[in-house]
């Protein structure tokens, strides 16, 4: 029989002003916490650490963050933890800041504290890093022995971050459905080297059903910096339900398009889960999905403002060549396009990006 596997963090907690229950946390694992947590990020949420160590002391010991997952940043922080002893580490921040203090635990064999400022990504969940070079390049993805020991999510801090982050989670999160729809078709495996079980196909589709539900209830909340039920759902939605739903389900051409993206330089202001969102538009057209499920995707996009189209993603010449290295990188050997459940080509990848870019810009 084949080998089915689902991977989690240990812990995953959510609620408006959770931080300033840190210290009870750390206290779990023992007293000197390592903080990865660039100074920004940091100090936006300074009163929160305060109030936590109020609460219940221990010692927090700031490690900064210089804004890239490098493997010299890493050495730099498991320096730190060495020196000072440290029981734990937490990563405070976006997914780069939440990646680099996932390694540290790892190399330095420590529990991981994760505590997400936005919700723009899947990152916060896995037990996977993606390593930078110095010069922001993508170099390779760390795959670790665990995931995170608890997932800490403040939905009071992340509803005062903009919304434009949380909305970009969305389109991150709108993919691992579909993706996990093809992997299961494919029986691809997924992250951790197993097939899907039933319980994170079940998790894919309730996390694209609550953002069908919810999102512009959520974006509305966010916009103006208040908590609702909508709100705590769509964070959900785009840490837990996505997060355990692409690791355990798998990535497929959703994710490969957007690596393919990435090639060109008009896209690299946009964030991951917006180009993930042409991404996902791309993979419907490729798999030739019902027109009713490609306009209702269509349409969720544009109601959100996520891109649904090239020109949506700062290509506004859009030429054969430039169209052709997105396929071809889309394509690359080792990408997850192969995921899908039939043979694809650059030529097939090539034909629907161009035809997904004609449907999206003329909704
Ligand atoms: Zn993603």
């Amino acid at each position: 029989m084949m080998k089915k596997v689902l991977i989690s963090p240990a812990k995953y907690l959510q609620g408006n002003n959770e931080l300033s229950n840190l210290g009870s946390y750390v206290r779990g694992f023992g007293y000197n916490a390592l903080l990865v947590a660039s100074t920004d990020d940091q100090e936006r949420v300074q009163h929160h650490l305060d109030e936590a160590n109020e609460k219940e002391n221990f010692n927090l010991i700031y490690g900064g963050f210089n804004t890239e997952c490098t493997k010299k940043e890493i050495e730099r922080l498991r320096r730190m933890c060495a020196k000072d002893n440290c029981d734990v580490i937490i990563g405070l921040g976006g997914g780069k800041a939440l990646d680099t203090a996932k390694a540290v635990g790892h190399f330095e064999n420590k529990p991981v504290i994760v505590v997400p400022t936005i919700a723009s990504t899947d990152a916060p969940c896995s037990g996977l890093a993606v390593i930078y070079t110095e010069h922001g390049e993508f170099e390779e993805y760390i795959f670790f022995k665990r995931n995170p020991d608890l997932v800490l999510v403040d939905t009071g801090i992340i509803a005062k971050a903009p919304s434009r982050f949380l909305v970009a989670g969305m389109g991150d999160a709108l993919s691992t459905y579909f993706e996990a729809r093809s992997c299961a078709k494919a029986y691809a495996n997924n992250i951790p080297g197993g097939k899907s079980t039933l319980a994170a196909l079940a998790i894919a589709k309730l996390c694209y059903e609550t953002l069908l539900a919810d999102s512009l209830k959520a974006k509305a909340a966010c916009d103006n910096n208040v908590v609702t039920a909508a709100l705590e759902n769509i964070i959900e939605a785009n840490i837990l339900l996505s997060g355990l739903g692409f690791e355990s389900s798998g990535l497929a051409a959703a994710h490969a398009i957007h690596n393919g993206l990435t090639v060109l330089e008009e896209t690299h202001h946009y964030f991951h889960g917006e180009k993930v969102s042409f991404g996902v538009i791309v993979h419907l057209v490729l798999e030739n999905a019902p027109s009713e499920e490609l306009n209702k995707v269509l349409h969720y996009c544009q109601s959100l403002g996520l891109p649904v189209c090239l020109k949506d993603l700062g290509v506004t010449d859009v030429t054969t060549e430039k169209v052709m290295e997105i396929a071809k990188a889309a394509c690359a050997e080792g990408e997850t396009i192969y995921n899908m459940p039939f043979d694809v080509t650059v030529e097939d990848v090539y034909a629907a990006i161009i035809t997904a870019d004609e449907l999206g810009g003329s909704i």
